[in-house]
């Protein structure tokens, strides 16, 4: 009944359109007044939001900032969201928990992090050699991913929503030049989630730091590489001063999916008009930062060359060929963890297999015969 519950109300304004007629083809007149009833009665609560992010960083902190501000100013002030940093209420790595507990009722950051509360929360985020930005969205609302993240929160008292995208991300920041899989052996790199572990797999030393300690990590040589996002959010961080190379692609990350989590209590506690917002809310800002980091990469990635002097490189396919067999190994693997795992896993190769179809004859093609 629950889960039932979620999933219609995280429809887009389409299918609520659509029931709305239905409700008025049956001429059911209780409903608008008793939903108008319970829309007065209910009296505004003020909202924390804990965020993985450095308070106000390009593009993940701000589109946190976006997310609250949409919440509060569509609900008319009957939410009132207020954004905290990391470190600012609980650390970076604490957002999941304090969500959970209820000390907040908003967490963004990233399902990734969370593994180690369920492994099966990685394909929520970015899976290697997985889905594009664009496939991740399709699976998540329109094949079946929404529910299964859902059912993997549900049991920390969480309701995930999608809420941005970072698209494609860059492979990372280098001071030697990466021309075999042997290059990556006895690297000490910083790369969370399932990439890390392929990492290991390719005899490297994968670490998980949030953002802000990945700077002094990378000047002090406690780390030799660093992955981030992509141009727009590298640059913020000024990485072009402590690292030579900025290779290409994010193999390890194809169009990572960012979260906002709600505390269930929290979320069940509103009336309906307000469970609409605030997932809706989250879809605009999907969409939003998905757009956001297009328009802002494609201007950083032009003052990391011409301002900064920066070396971009390719992979070169024989490594990318071999990250993309270590890759299957450890997300097969991951599908033997549990079972949840192993029915995101199907629901998710499934998806991913069949899209690859269409995507090949429609973007790559599309792509290929644009030319550069
Ligand atoms: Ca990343």
């Amino acid at each position: 009944m629950m889960k039932r519950r979620l999933f219609l109300r995280q429809l887009g304004g389409g299918a609520l359109l659509a029931g709305a007629t239905l409700g008025a083809g049956c001429s059911d007149k209780d409903q608008p007044a008793a939903a108008s009833a319970e829309k007065t009665s209910f009296e505004p609560v003020q909202w924390k939001m804990v965020t993985t992010w450095p308070k106000n960083f390009p593009g993940l902190g701000t589109g946190a900032n976006f997310l609250a501000d949409l919440i509060t100013r569509m609900s008319g002030g009957r939410i009132q969201v207020k954004v905290f940093g990391s470190n600012e209420l609980v650390p970076a790595f604490g957002v999941f928990d304090a969500v959970s507990r209820g000390t907040a009722q908003l967490g963004h950051g990233s399902a990734y992090y969370w593994k180690g509360k369920s492994e099966a929360a990685q394909f929520f985020s970015a899976v290697p050699f997985g889905l594009t930005a664009d496939e991740m969205n399709a699976w998540l609302y329109h094949g079946g991913g929404m529910e299964l993240w859902q059912e993997t929160y549900a049991r920390f008292g969480l309701v995930p929503l999608a809420a941005g995208n970072t698209g494609v991300q860059m492979a990372g920041w280098f001071n030697k030049e990466i021309n075999s899989i042997d290059d990556l052996r006895g690297l000490k790199m910083r790369i969370p989630g399932l990439g890390g572990e392929v990492l290991a797999r390719a005899g490297g030393t994968p670490v998980s730091l949030p953002g802000g300690e990945l700077f002094t990590s990378l000047q002090s040589g406690a780390i030799d590489a660093t992955e981030w996002v992509g141009p727009y959010n590298d640059l913020a961080f000024g990485f072009y001063k402590v690292a030579k190379y900025y290779y290409y692609p994010g193999w390890h990350e194809p169009g990572t999916t960012l979260e906002c989590m709600v505390n269930q209590k929290a979320y069940e506690a509103l009336p309906e008009d307000l469970q609409v917002i605030v997932s809706n809310a989250a879809r605009v800002a999907n969409q939003d930062m998905q757009t956001e980091y297009i328009a802002r990469n494609n201007q950083a990635l032009q003052t990391l060359v011409n301002q900064h002097n920066v070396e971009v490189r390719r992979l070169p396919d024989t490594v990318l060929e071999r990250l993309r067999g270590l890759s299957a190994d450890v997300v097969a693997e991951l599908a033997d963890k549990d079972p949840l795992s192993r029915r995101v896993y199907e629901s998710f190769e499934a998806f991913r297999s069949q899209v690859i179809q269409w995507s090949n004859i429609s973007e790559r093609a599309y792509l290929n015969a644009r030319g550069g």
